[in-house]
């Protein structure tokens, strides 16, 4: 096949098949409503599908199938089958990546470089949760009771698991919810976000050919405010699995509380990124660009508040937007675009007020700045690599979350200072550090609060890994051991045996 065929939204495969409808109880069915939405290519502003409106009712149904399921026969699944067919889905997720990267780009905008980039981290977490399958275990604790007892622990899947994700990496989004739930035994009711829904639906074809069970994985498409609202409420959902803004994420915690459910949150950031003059500046410029422009900026932990030494603050910030200039700003399926457009025309508002609000702050921009219209640009949704100088901590793009392409440069002189500074956000997701001083870099990874800090390199993940959150940035982790214990519940057994 060739494989530029998919970039073709007329020939990609899934955009030229069937109505995308729900999927419930291992049936492809119309929302209760018959009601549908558009989703756009933000490349170029056209449509690329209609997709089934779920609403409340869907919802309903879905966790209904999910809690049947979770009561049926994978209740009993051992851990050696769920393996297997975390296995089978990735193998099958492998066999169809490009369609996959394809899908993610024309539909979210991620230039095709970055999707198919994604590659092993995507096939890296379907296999890393098969494994933990099958390394699930309880304890054998010692206790101090007078007369004969032993007390062990069980590890039991939570249950029904709502999972609400956001557009901005919609395969590895919807991977990082499906993996540690089959692994644990869970079922899922899946609510990929309205901007770009089209992958999940493609992933759970394929959880269908993988051999997972009816009703085991469900998904229903829709608005956050009636689809994901009603999920986020479900007095039938065990626990809610979100990843999207602190805004929604603070509603999911009040929509919780009906029946005490579980809530683990991965939320956006507004994280510092802090350069040393005795750094690798060659290294560090385009690090500490594309720690902001990769993914137009689309990226919860984008180091997007760019502390930078005094002495070398003009140098530093001139180089980098230099470096940002020259990045390849275009249509996502082209294969030599390094900088795509933003995902939706309400995301080009958002970004554009910030970049106009930088200005009235006094902020004074390097590079960038202005949406992109020139030619073909003007039907999407461009912004260009943007670095702001004179930033002061206190204005408003250098304390809330734009979301977009754009760095905001504060000078610093001492390493006492600039820690206490670099803390003084809401957020805490991420964090980068740029020097050759071993001690500052230890002093840093300890002092800053944040779920990661990367040293001499940015946004490094790995699925062993755990990320998450400090502070508004949200609580749980996804990645690594602690990720699998999120989605069980652990039950203490005591047997008297005198
Ligand atoms: P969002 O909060 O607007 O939407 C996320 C999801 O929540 C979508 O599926 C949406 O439909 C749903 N939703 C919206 N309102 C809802 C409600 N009232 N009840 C239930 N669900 C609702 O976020 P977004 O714009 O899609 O994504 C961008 C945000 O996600 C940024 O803040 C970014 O930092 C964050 N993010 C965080 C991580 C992380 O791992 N920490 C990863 C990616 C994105």
């Amino acid at each position: 096949m060739n494989v530029l065929t998919p970039l073709d939204p007329a020939r990609h495969p899934f955009l030229t098949g069937k109505p995308k409808r729900l999927l419930i109880d291992g049936k492809w069915v119309e929302a209760v409503s018959g009601k549908t939405f558009d989703t756009l290519n933000p490349s170029t502003g056209a449509l690329l599908a209609s997709v089934a409106e779920g609403d409340a009712e869907d919802i309903n149904r879905a966790v209904a199938a999910a809690r049947h399921a979770f009561n049926g026969p994978w209740r009993k699944a051992k851990p050696f089958e769920r393996q297997n067919l975390l296995l089978r889905l990735a193998d099958l997720v492998e066999q169809n990546f490009e369609e996959l990267a394809a899908l993610d780009t024309l539909d979210m905008g991620a230039p095709i470089s970055r999707t198919r980039g994604n590659r092993l981290r995507v096939l890296g977490m379907l296999r890393f949760y098969a494994g933990q399958a099958t390394a699930i275990h309880g304890e054998t604790i010692e206790n101090s009771l007078p007369g004969d007892y032993v007390s062990f622990t069980l590890k039991e899947p939570v249950g029904v698991v709502g999972a609400i994700i956001p557009w901005n990496a919609p395969l590895a989004s919807t991977v990082w919810k499906l993996g540690p739930a089959l692994a644990t035994g869970c079922t899922v009711v899946l609510k990929p976000a309205e901007e770009a829904p089209l992958t999940a639906l493609r992933v759970a074809e394929l959880c269908q050919e993988a051999g997972v069970p009816p009703g085991v994985v469900n998904v229903v498409t829709g608005y956050g405010e009636t689809a994901g609202a009603a999920l986020a409420a479900h007095p039938d959902v065990d626990k809610v699995a979100f990843t999207g803004s602190h805004l929604t994420g603070q509603k999911i915690v009040q929509a919780s509380a009906g029946n005490l459910k579980r809530v683990s949150l991965e939320l956006g950031g507004k994280s510092p990124d802090v350069v040393f003059a005795d750094a690798d500046l060659d290294a560090a410029v385009p690090g500490a660009g594309m720690a902001v422009f990769a993914n137009s900026g689309q990226i919860c932990s984008a180091g997007t508040r760019l502390f930078v030494e005094q002495k070398i603050y003009e140098e530093f910030t001139a180089r980098v937007a230099v470096y940002g200039k020259t990045l390849r700003v275009g249509n996502s399926s082209d294969p030599d675009t390094q900088v795509g457009p933003l995902v939706s025309p309400e995301q080009l508002d958002r970004v554009t007020g910030y970049l106009a609000i930088g200005r009235q702050e006094g902020a004074r921009p390097l590079s960038g700045g202005e949406r992109l219209t020139q030619g073909a640009m003007a039907q999407g949704f461009f912004v260009p690599p943007t670095v702001f100088v004179d930033v002061r901590d206190e204005m408003r793009i250098a304390q809330e979350e734009i979301f977009g392409p754009v760095i905001s440069a504060i000078p610093f002189t001492d390493v006492d200072e600039v820690i206490e500074r670099a803390n003084q956000t809401n957020f805490g997701l991420g964090s980068g550090v740029w020097t050759r001083d071993v001690g500052k870099a230890h002093q840093l990874a300890r002092s800053l609060r944040a779920g990661s800090v990367w040293v001499n390199c940015y946004q490094a993940m790995d699925p062993a890994v755990p990320f998450g959150g400090y502070k508004m940035s949200g609580y749980g982790r996804e990645g690594g051991k602690q990720h699998v214990e999120e989605y069980l519940n652990v039950k203490a057994v005591w047997i008297k045996t005198g």
